[in-house]
């Protein structure tokens, strides 16, 4: 993850915690610690693979045919959540499928929250009436990161499969900004929307939506059968990303905040535009993001756990040859400290796999090396190039 926003406005928040101006020994905020050295992960955990959608990118191939596939009880859901506060794990993402489909999802949220763990929510929000927002807020979600892959009904609907999905999702940022629950607009960009990008920032703008994240596609689940035909091209993904960058300079950062998803050069390009624009924030943005390493922290301080109870690196990296392990057969923080565990071994100690570009690659440091999962699914090899990696690399 990439955080546009606060490496521009460089007096932000986040930078401010680098340097820790708030004190050496001040407590540090739960939703700084995914970008601290610690290693406590953010926990994504995919609650149920059901869902009242049939999305054509959805990374876990969820729908409403994925009933009865062996969920967690709410018996080992709350054991797990017992599990994470002994870490302490900082965040917990509710995900799915849709989780809000998980009759128990509000005992799960408020036990969490009971343990001292931030609780937050990933859902494509047509489930959410002014109840369901208001039961939300009670359960202790502070914030719900909604999915709207288009600016249209035309683009949503037919991403999401469903006639009707976008009016019912759009009515869930008011109707959980009543509740008192934060929203963010989660999209994946892709050759069949990213024309609307600029049009859907301001539509999320005029929803009140207080963070804008743009995923780019991971082969993945279904994203992985449409990848090809899906994915955008080199030139697309800099005039987006270029777009993200020019509206999170506009935009007063306690509006909005941007990022980008799964494409740690990101940050290489992130700096080259600032760079271009003489940004008196340059220096402390290099740091920041230099401290992120691309922002990729799969298997370090960012955790999957699926339906099921398997652990992953990250929530795109759910295939059997990255299976961790499961909270079924050992808890979750017996896994996450296991220094053997050869999966997590690869992720902590990706430098020393590096077969091709970022090996000798100058920007490496700042970048940590693409997306491993994108560079394995070429041809079976983790040190493998990230083929999304657009950027001059310097290296002859
Ligand atoms: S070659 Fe590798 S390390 Fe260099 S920018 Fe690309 S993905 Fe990052
Ligand atoms: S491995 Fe790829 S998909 Fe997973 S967190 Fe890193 S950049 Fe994202």
């Amino acid at each position: 993850m990439n955080r546009i926003t606060q490496a521009i406005h460089g007096k932000g928040t986040i930078s401010s915690m680098v340097h820790e101006k708030q004190g050496k020994n001040a407590p540090v905020s739960n939703r700084y610690l995914a970008y601290t050295k610690k290693c406590r992960p953010v926990i994504f955990w995919n609650v149920t693979a059901r869902c009242n959608l049939a999305c054509s990118h959805c990374y876990l191939k969820s729908g409403p045919g994925r009933a009865g596939t062996n969920e967690l009880s709410t018996a080992e859901a709350l054991a797990f959540i017992d599990d994470c506060a002994t870490i302490p794990v900082p965040v917990l993402l509710l995900s799915g499928g849709e989780p809000l489909l998980r009759e128990d999802i509000r005992e799960l949220a408020a036990h969490a929250t009971a343990c001292g763990i931030s609780v937050a929510l990933s859902t494509n929000g047509t489930l959410i009436t002014p109840e369901v927002a208001q039961a939300i807020h009670r359960a202790g979600i502070g914030y719900a990161g909604i999915s709207l892959d288009g600016a249209s009904p035309k683009t949503h609907d037919h991403f999401r499969n469903k006639k009707g999905a976008f009016a019912d999702t759009i009515r869930a940022f008011a109707n959980c900004q009543d509740a008192g629950v934060r929203t963010g607009v989660r999209v994946t960009l892709t050759r069949n929307n990213y024309h609307e990008l600029e049009e859907l920032i301001r539509l999320s703008l005029s929803l009140g939506a207080s963070r804008f994240c743009a995923y780019w596609l991971v082969p993945s689940g279904r994203g992985m059968d449409s990848y090809e035909q899906l994915q955008l091209s080199a030139p697309e993904i800099a005039s987006s990303y270029e777009l993200l960058y020019q509206y999170a300079k506009k935009t007063d950062p306690r509006v909005m905040e941007f990022l980008s998803v799964d494409a740690p050069q990101d940050a290489v390009y992130l700096l080259t535009l600032m760079q271009q624009d003489k940004s008196r924030d340059l220096d402390e943005a290099r740091e920041l993001l230099s401290s992120m390493k691309g922002g990729c922290s799969a298997g370090i301080r960012v955790a999957s756990v699926n339906h099921t109870g398997d652990v992953y690196p990250c929530q795109f990296s759910q295939d059997p040859v990255f299976l961790v392990g499961s909270i079924r057969e050992r808890p979750f923080s017996q896994i996450w400290n296991d220094d053997k565990n050869p999966v997590l071994s690869l992720f902590r100690n990706k430098n020393d796999q590096f077969t091709g570009r970022c090996r000798t690659c100058s920007h490496l440091s700042l970048c940590g090396g693409g997306c491993r999962v994108r560079a394995y699914r070429q041809q079976n090899v983790f040190g493998d190039d990230d083929p999304l990696c657009f950027v001059d690399t310097g290296s002859g």
